[in-house]
């Protein structure tokens, strides 16, 4: 058979297809409408008596259109709050096979219904229907905690630079003889994590002198009242983030006071451009503001085996999930974020570390530095002068897909 004939065949197929196809559709819309109104008598004649069954635990229950429409609760408030969605449509062999779904905030209705050619037109001739309730938004931040959480083996990264923290909460570890530098500490739930991983590797909390923060967020600096009560430890913190600190995350120009957190005073501000040192270690201040408005970048520079590499701890630059344009909270935010994100390109990077691990392959990376460890060989993939980079194109990307696309919604 030659090309041309083949795809004449599909032709004629889809040409078929296209009729039972648009016509079922009218009756899956007119089954959305009846759904919508809540109405027994528009449901009736929609399914024309054909039997609909409900999932109830492990059985399945036959229900009445009247016990469906005694469930409705209006049309207005019904149809500005579900989405109905055709998942998948087939017309095989004088049947159609329509899966369909029906979502509120609550939760997701998903449909099998068949369909059958009847009077000239199509007739639903069974429905099954099943509902599953969706996650609270409180478990829904409970399971990605968890996998936030997860615990991760701690290792001495590059130099004097630990990793003390967990799967996707990062906190850093910087030794020196005259005690050590800790870079965030996670939620105040980490820190029995913290304090293991920082015991595992040979080195006390109660050393820790210095706390330092990416920004501003329960996630990154929650345990700092607590770290600081235990450890005599100062708080360093750019102006705007410690006053966000003294809030205790309160008043947050994204969150509001969603994710709040046991105030902090820090003992000392810290400005653009500024140096924190201690023992022979130097650590620099940049402020990048966008995330929060005192994000902080820290930068250093660390010793291995006889050569010295620029480190990057990255504050965390992500905004596209926020309001970002006409937004009165924070009305620069997108010209803060873009050039923070430019500050971000230019600055020197072999090693780039940041608050969450997803954002540095942490996980990947731990693994292959452990087996390059075990084979002896030196490598080190945490030294990976293109991550930086590749990240911030990442952050750029987003940060523009997402403005265009609250244009979209604000268009009329
Ligand atoms: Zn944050």
């Amino acid at each position: 058979m030659s090309i041309l004939e083949r795809s004449w065949i599909v032709v004629a197929l889809v040409a078929s297809l296209a009729g039972p196809e648009a016509e079922v559709r009218e009756v899956i819309e007119a089954y959305f409408r009846a759904d919508a109104l809540g109405s027994a008598e528009e449901l009736k004649r929609v399914l024309g008596g054909a039997p609909l069954v409900e999932k109830r635990g492990s059985q399945w229950v036959r229900v009445t259109p009247e016990a469906i429409a005694a469930r409705a609760n209006g049309l207005a408030a019904d149809e500005s709050r579900r989405v109905r969605r055709v998942e998948s449509l087939r017309v095989h062999a004088g049947e159609a096979s329509v899966v369909l779904t029906v979502e509120s905030p609550r939760d997701r209705r998903e449909e099998r219904l068949t369909l059958r050619p009847a009077d000239g037109g199509w007739r639903i001739v069974s429905d099954r229907r099943e509902t599953r309730s969706k996650p609270s938004p409180a478990q829904q931040i409970q399971s990605l905690r968890a996998e936030m959480m997860k615990p991760v083996q701690p290792f001495r990264l590059l130099g004097n630079i630990h990793y003390v923290g967990a799967n996707g909460l990062s906190a850093f570890l910087l030794t020196t003889p005259a005690g050590h530098v800790l870079i965030d500490s996670g939620p105040v739930e980490m820190l029995p994590m913290l304090e293991r991983n920082v015991e595992a590797l040979g080195f006390h909390l109660a050393d820790v002198k210095l706390l330092l923060n990416s920004h501003a967020h329960y996630d990154h600096c929650g345990g700092f009242a607590e770290l600081k009560r235990r450890t005599g430890a100062r708080v360093l913190a750019s102006e705007a983030d410690g006053a966000e600190m003294e809030r205790g995350g309160r008043g947050d120009f994204a969150y509001g006071d969603d994710y709040t957190y046991e105030p902090v005073t820090p003992d000392q501000h810290i400005g653009d451009g500024e140096r924190v040192q201690l023992g022979g270690l130097s650590l620099t201040a940049t402020l990048m503001p966008g995330h929060t408005r005192g994000c902080t970048t820290w930068t250093t520079r660390v010793e291995e085996a006889g050569r010295t590499y620029d480190v990057v701890f990255l504050c965390g630059l992500t905004v596209s999930p926020f309001k970002l344009t006409n937004n009165p909270s924070y009305p620069a935010l997108v010209a803060d974020v873009r050039r923070s994100i430019a500050r971000a390109r230019a600055l020197p990077a072999d090693v780039m570390l940041a608050a969450h691990g997803f954002w540095f392959d942490l996980t990947g990376k731990a693994k292959r530095l452990a087996q390059a460890r075990k084979r002896g060989d030196g490598a080190n993939p945490f030294i990976d002068p293109g991550q930086l980079g590749r990240h911030l194109d990442e952050l750029e990307r987003d940060l523009d897909e997402s403005l265009a696309a609250q244009e979209r919604e604000r268009a009329p």
